[in-house]
């Protein structure tokens, strides 16, 4: 499925997935299929099988994730099938996390307890003539088995019976993990401090906001200072008592980051060079610095630094 639903636009998948996966599995018996999906609601994880004559709701003792519920679904349904008799049979999860772990041969520390348990279970049901096809279906799209296993896994999460597992001590790592971010989280958002940074970053994150990206170290260092709002113009300097004007050397605006890139006169003639190739990518001009670098607008920023760098001013 994967391959045909690529490209679709959003607004038409709930449309064109339907048909496409009706046309590709419409010729299967419905017995034989079973639909898995796992589901996190109000800090409860539970997961849900749907089938012709089986629907199962359950909820998974906390600390749980959506994957580990994923994996509990794929498994609890590989344990209804094995009581059937040896056919082909199909299962369909929205979870492509849960389908590349499974199939998956390469070793791995902390395995989950399901996705054990489900390799074990393939092996023996494979021997026994046996087909299962583990597929993909995308999530949410009006597909009815996979709409309908959904809203089971939500009634599982939140009313469900318990569904028995051990728990490995890195799932409480992981839990731990997302209510340190969770409080970060909730004291970045109501703090006094730091608000210019967070109108720019206002989700917290574990990842540098550079990461990955082929840019100089220079570069890092001026748009972080930009993000911080903590720069050498008098704006700034004012604020932490190394200047005593708040007004620009040219005598017409506030000394701060747009004033010198938008409108101060000192930089006309390098600015109206610079606006000419901005316009040829596509970019407004007077924009607030602030705005581009809250969109992470990597080509923006970077016309933004040449720039910087153009006027020779320090930041
Ligand atoms: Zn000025």
């Amino acid at each position: 499925m994967q391959r045909e639903v690529r490209g679709i636009p959003e607004h038409l998948r709930s449309m064109e997935i339907p048909k496409i996966f009706t046309s590709k599995f419409r010729h299967i018996d419905s017995e034989k299929i079973f639909y898995t999906d796992g589901s996190r609601i109000e800090e409860a994880t539970g997961f849900g099988i749907f089938n012709n004559n089986v629907s199962v709701s359950f909820k998974l003792q906390e600390p749980a994730s959506v994957y580990i519920a994923e994996l509990a679904a794929v498994h609890y349904s590989l344990s209804v099938i094995v009581t059937l008799s040896p056919n082909h049979y199909f299962l369909f999860t929205d979870s492509l996390s849960a389908i590349e772990a499974i199939r998956s041969n390469a070793a791995c520390k902390n395995e989950p307890f399901f996705l054990g348990k489900i390799k074990q279970c393939l092996n023996v049901i494979l021997n026994n003539s046996y087909q299962i096809p583990i597929v993909w279906v995308p999530a949410h799209c009006s597909i009815p088995g996979n709409e309908r296993a959904d809203i089971l896994a939500k009634r599982g999460a939140i009313e469900g019976e318990i569904y028995e597992r051990p728990i490995a001590f890195n799932e409480f790592y992981s839990a731990s993990r997302q209510r340190t971010l969770a409080s970060w989280q909730a004291s970045w958002d109501k703090d006094d401090l730091g608000r210019w940074m967070h109108s720019i970053i206002p989700k917290i994150s574990t990842k540098a906001w550079f990461r990955g990206l082929d840019v100089s170290r220079d570069f890092i260092r001026v748009m972080s200072r930009l993000m911080s709002n903590h720069y050498t113009l008098d704006a700034h300097l004012l604020r932490i008592g190394l200047s005593e004007t708040n007004h620009c050397a040219c005598g017409e605006g506030y000394p701060d980051i747009d004033h010198v890139v938008w409108t101060c006169v000192e930089y006309r003639d390098v600015r109206s060079q610079l606006l000419n190739c901005w316009r040829t990518q596509g970019r407004l001009s007077n924009v607030p610095v602030r705005d581009i670098l809250a969109c992470r607008d990597l080509p923006y920023m970077k016309l933004l630094y040449h720039f910087i760098k153009s006027i020779g001013v320090p930041i």
